[in-house]
């Protein structure tokens, strides 16, 4: 899934391909995927996008958007993937865009996802609290921390703090794994418990992660515009699952917890 991390990357990527370059055909999907959100007909965006131009590609939260010369963005978001193809001999795809290069844009989903197409003005609450999401790396981002952090309930876990609501949009179940592997917090412990040196390492492990998974090319779990997994190298993933723990050997392990999986070291974060 695209998280913060890997929407950046594509967007770099994205840009530095394709800036300037003309969509001669958009194609619907081949299957219709039951799951893929469209909010007009897929058959329309071939209208809508032929003969326009790339002119930017923006990342932020669990959004992409490919912006167009004609005032239209393409957004899609956390389960789509984005491939990068020289002939587009895919077989099965949401959205195909050919430019006049020859080559093409496949856009396909895995559990679920959503290719938007609007000219600015949508109106999506998802897509909205990524767009204006507080930088993890300005200098209001803390102050946001500790007020987010005050508001929370009793009952709210860690990895719900981190990954649910949009409080933190772009950090999701991915991400948190790592954060809450640096911070040496257990994903079911309760934000109300932390000691303040904690809080202090939770806020600084989200930082220092983020700009380390930002600067890899996102995770090597997640795959970017050539089909190549992220150069960041994830701690706590199904890449490490039963493998010890880089700080303590003990055996790394995996559960269910609020709908996904949390990967974590026992002895390094207790609950
Ligand atoms: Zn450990």
């Amino acid at each position: 899934m695209i998280e913060l991390p890997e929407a950046l990357n594509l967007a770099k990527q994205l840009r530095s391909e394709l800036m300037n370059r003309q969509v001669t055909a958009v194609m619907p999907p081949t299957k219709l995927h039951k799951f893929c959100f469209f909010n007009k007909e897929p058959a329309l965006y071939h209208n809508d996008l032929v003969n326009a131009k790339v002119v930017d590609a923006e990342g932020f939260g669990i959004y992409v958007d490919l912006v167009f010369d004609n005032g239209l963005r393409l957004s899609f978001n956390d389960g789509i993937h984005c491939r990068l193809l020289v002939d587009s001999q895919l077989e099965n795809y949401q959205l195909l865009i050919k430019f006049d290069d020859e080559r093409s844009l496949a856009f396909s989903v895995g559990m679920y996802g959503a290719l938007l197409l609007h000219d600015d003005h949508f109106g999506d609450e998802y897509y909205k609290a990524s767009r204006s999401a507080t930088s993890l790396f300005s200098d209001e981002f803390p102050k946001r921390y500790y007020e987010i952090l005050d508001a929370s309930k009793n009952s709210l876990s860690a990895k719900a703090f981190l990954a649910t609501e949009q409080r933190f949009p772009g950090i999701g179940n991915g991400m948190i794994q790592d954060i809450l592997y640096v911070a040496g917090i257990h994903p079911k412990r309760k934000v109300h418990t932390l000691a303040t040196i904690e809080k202090r390492a939770l806020l600084e492990s989200m930082i220092r992660i983020a700009a380390e998974m930002i600067e890899k090319g996102g995770r090597d779990t997640e795959k970017d515009l050539y089909g190549v997994p992220g150069s960041y190298r994830t701690k706590m993933s199904k890449n490490t699952l039963g493998s010890p723990c880089e700080k303590c050997s003990d055996i790394i392990v995996k559960e269910s917890f609020m709908g996904g999986s949390v990967y974590y070291c026992p002895s390094c974060q207790k609950i």
